[in-house]
């Protein structure tokens, strides 16, 4: 099928399926910015403030489906996306799907080669903000699958936020997706253990956000990881100005400091063995990035 570029944003049409938190914030989206929105949902009920506002509620997901070229997915999980599209047969074909339930790389190549055994274009993404954020300019929404597919409906997806082409393979947007989270659990696991730390000496959180924040940003984000990001793409770690042995101290440091505090210790432990790794392995006089090595690298399956 050939896609021409939406060039005229607010006239294309565009189906939502799921309208769970998610899917309710992308159909409201597609309203607010003008887009005639069909919408389905197992609970018919979800959609009535929809409605309300204009959208169309289809009794069918075939029905829903036909409503124009493109129909955005919103569903718990990818076995819902076949429990809920598979009875709409042959409808769907010829249409353009774009799935945004997140998953695992492996079951986003199943869903495209699901989509093309159907005569599918299949688009795989990830919705990177929480529902409220949906439709403001910067809000994230990765893509991945056929260029062409995403082009033709970028304009479209731009009412959404602001969708990035990740590449052809499929699984790429829920890959990214998983790093991008695991990025932020690990985060904020970061900054709560180090609140608590100081919580035990009488500090408040509110007290303690702004230090940590404004020291963070400039000297670990910017200064170490963005600066020195190529040194990870080249395995080069240069140790002149802090080596890992050193760095193994201070998260030795950490510990001992929470065991005295009487705070949790399970975290900079972690922390400290994946370094003791990274040293075992040679590393001892590179800088801290060189645990990178030890996270390329799979564990043994008692260890995951
Ligand atoms: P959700 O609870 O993950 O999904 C709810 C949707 O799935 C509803 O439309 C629900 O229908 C439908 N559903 C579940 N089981 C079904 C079944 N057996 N048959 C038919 N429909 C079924 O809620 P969500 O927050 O909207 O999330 C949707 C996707 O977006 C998820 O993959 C989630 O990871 C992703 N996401 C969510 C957020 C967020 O903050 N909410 C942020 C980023 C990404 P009913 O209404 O009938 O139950």
């Amino acid at each position: 099928m050939t896609q021409q570029p939406s060039t005229r944003l607010r006239d294309t049409p565009v189906t939502v399926i799921g309208l769970g938190p998610m899917g309710l914030a992308l159909a409201g989206a597609l309203l607010e910015n003008g887009h005639p929105t069909t919408v389905w949902n197992r609970t018919p009920e979800k959609a009535q403030g929809l409605v309300a506002r204009g959208a169309r509620l289809a009794g069918s997901v075939a029905d829903a489906v036909a409503a124009g070229p493109l129909t955005v997915v919103c569903l718990k999980d990818y076995a819902t996306l076949y429990e809920v599209l598979d009875p709409a047969g042959g409808a769907v074909a010829g249409r353009t799907l774009v799935n945004l339930n997140s998953g695992t790389p492996k079951e986003a190549h199943a869903a495209a080669s699901w989509a093309a055994e159907r005569g599918v274009t299949y688009l795989d993404g990830a919705v990177m903000v929480p529902p409220p954020l949906v439709g403001d300019p910067g809000s994230v929404l990765l893509l991945s699958g056929p260029r062409g597919v995403f082009d033709a409906h970028r304009a479209t997806l731009a009412s959404l936020g602001d969708p990035r082409y990740l590449g052809s393979d499929p699984g790429l947007a829920v890959l990214h997706n998983a790093a991008l989270l695991g990025l932020m659990y690990a985060t904020m696991n970061g900054f709560l253990h180090a609140t608590a730390l100081v919580g035990s000496a009488g500090v408040r959180a509110a007290e303690f956000a702004g230090l940590a924040v404004n020291w963070f940003l400039p000297t670990v984000v910017d200064a170490t990881l963005v600066e020195q990001a190529p040194g990870l793409d080249a395995g080069h770690y240069p140790g002149e100005l802090g080596t890992l042995h050193m760095n193994l101290n201070a998260l030795e440091h950490i510990a001992l400091t929470c065991e005295e505090q009487g705070v949790h210790t399970g975290q900079p432990r972690l922390m400290r063995e994946i370094a003791a790794q990274a040293i075992k392995e040679g590393h001892g006089g590179s800088n801290y990035l060189a645990v990178f090595e030890v996270f390329k690298k799979a564990v043994e399956p008692d260890a995951r």
